[in-house]
C-alpha cells in the first residue's frame, strides 16, 4: 500500500462551479485588467488545466495558470482541489 501526495489547490467556495460534461474543477478567476470573468478547469479525459482568457485560447499558456502553479501547454496533472 502507498499514498499519493497531490499538490492542493485551494479556490473559494464562491467562485466554484460545476462540472460539465468534458470539465470539472471548474472555478472563475477574476482579470486583473479588466472586470472580465475567466474559467479555469481541468479536462476530464485528457487531465490537462483550461483558462477560458484569451491567452490561453492563443498559446495555451496563461498567467492565470501560473498563478495557481498549475501546468501549461496541456499538460496533465492532477491536484487535490479544496473549496473553503
Ligand atoms: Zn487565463
Amino acid at each position: 500500500m502507498y499514498t499519493t501526495m497531490l499538490p492542493t489547490l485551494r479556490i473559494s467556495a464562491d467562485v466554484a462551479l460545476p462540472d460539465n460534461h468534458q470539465w470539472q474543477f471548474r472555478f472563475e478567476v477574476k482579470s486583473e485588467t479588466s472586470d472580465r470573468v475567466y474559467i479555469i478547469s481541468q479536462n476530464k479525459k485528457r487531465r490537462f488545466w483550461a483558462c477560458s482568457c484569451p491567452g490561453w485560447k492563443r498559446h495555451r499558456k496563461c498567467k492565470h495558470l501560473i498563478a495557481l502553479d498549475l501546468p501549461c501547454h496541456e499538460q496533465p496533472m492532477e491536484v487535490n482541489l479544496q473549496k473553503a
